[in-house]
């Protein structure tokens, strides 16, 4: 008898596990899919770590989440910085004061905070949407130009039909600082994330290409406890009705060029172009290999957003009034489900970033190994 069945191998599953297992206690970690480390899960082409679920920048300001992390992994020193392709105009984000610049041909911050104080006065009041978030942060030309488009491919609805705090993610500066976060530790554990991950999991039982539901009466008998990372509406069978997610799909290509686009990531801003941004993998290790070398060759993934449906990957919870009221009722259940904890971007239906998720986790291991 286990005492913790993890369904999930991802960051949420693994860190439960591994702290588990620290505490002494016998756990099993499951997973549908062919490999551990869920969406951060890398994958090696000619050297390079492919994020094959997406790009992941680790970034947080939470002490205990770096000290936890950096046990498994030594992080290298990128800090990442992205490019807005609108129209062939290339923009720095976020939005700081070399986009001002760009945008407006103004020099200093103080010109730079007048235009945009210029441009937030339609906003009247507290922001309702993302849009009326976004010009009363950085004026309608932005809006228009960076943000837009974007979005709208992103989560294929209209930006007045978004919650504002998705656009609060990204940082406004009158500073020259480009980096995209504001996180005191920020960096991509060297060798990639599935060697991270596979480290947090080193000498526990984990059993790969096990669906859950499917066989869940007999998989709950070998455990006094689950700890489930999946989608709660699917753990339900959806009784309630289906929560949306936003999947993305990506076109990989391998080129034998060194150097496609000059940054990891490259985001097309106008409506027009099907993708929402391009990542040139190489990027994130400084176009070297594990063992220091130039890369010749380099991988880049066009991502395409769009709406999950059955048989897609879950990516993002769409944190709108509707879902958000959804995933209440279905929270209301899972608090009555016994020796059930559901924990992580799917469990909790989060738009949780990496370290958030790993702060739950250790959250939870606080309170439930002691
Ligand atoms: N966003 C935008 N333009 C960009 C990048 C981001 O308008 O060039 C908006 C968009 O609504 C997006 C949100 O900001 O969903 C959060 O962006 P972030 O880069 O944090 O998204 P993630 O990397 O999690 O997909």
């Amino acid at each position: 008898m286990y005492d913790y069945l993890i369904v999930g191998a991802g960051l949420y599953g693994a860190t439960f596990a591994q702290q588990a297992r620290e505490a002494g206690k016998k756990v099993l970690v499951i997973d549908r899919r062919p490999n551990i480390a869920g969406n951060v899960y890398t994958e090696d082409v000619e050297g390079i770590h492919v994020h094959k679920y997406g790009a992941h920048i680790f970034h947080t300001n939470l002490k205990r989440v770096w000290e936890y992390v950096t046990r498994f992994a030594t992080f290298n020193r990128f800090t990442n910085t992205v490019v807005a392709n609108y129209k062939g105009e290339l923009y720095s984000l976020p939005f700081n004061m070399y986009t001002f610049n760009k945008m407006w041909g103004v020099v200093t911050p103080e010109q730079a905070a007048a235009k945009i104080s210029e441009q937030r006065a339609e906003i009247k009041g507290e922001p309702q949407n993302l849009e009326e978030q976004a010009i009363s942060l950085v004026g309608r030309d932005i809006f228009e130009k960076l943000i837009k488009g974007y979005t709208e491919k992103q989560w294929g609805r209209d930006c007045k039909e978004l919650p504002a705090f998705i656009i609060k993610r990204l940082p406004v500066r009158l500073t020259f600082d480009n980096n995209y976060f504001n996180a005191l530790y920020q960096g991509i554990p060297m060798g990639g994330y599935t060697k991270m991950v596979a480290k947090m999991l080193e000498g526990i039982e984990v059993r790969l290409g096990v669906d859950y539901l499917a066989n869940k009466e007999e998989l709950d008998k070998l455990a006094k406890k689950v700890i489930y990372t999946g989608p709660i509406d699917a753990y339900f069978d959806f009784k309630l009705g289906t929560l949306e997610y936003r999947s993305v799909r990506f076109e990989n290509e391998l080129l034998d060029i060194p150097n496609f686009q000059g940054n990891a990531a490259v985001n097309y801003t106008d409506r027009e172009t099907p993708w929402t941004r391009i990542i040139e993998h190489k990027w994130f290790e400084f176009g070297k290999d594990d063992a220091g070398n130039d890369l010749p060759k380099t991988v880049i993934s066009r991502e395409y957003s769009s709406e999950w449906k059955p048989g897609d990957e879950p990516y993002y919870p769409v944190n709108d009034e509707k879902n958000s009221a959804l995933y209440d009722e279905y929270k209301k259940l899972a608090t009555a489900e016994n020796n059930v904890i559901f924990g992580g971007r799917l469990g909790e239906y989060k738009y949780y970033d990496m370290d958030a998720v790993i702060d739950s986790a250790l959250s939870l291991c606080k309170r439930e190994l002691r």
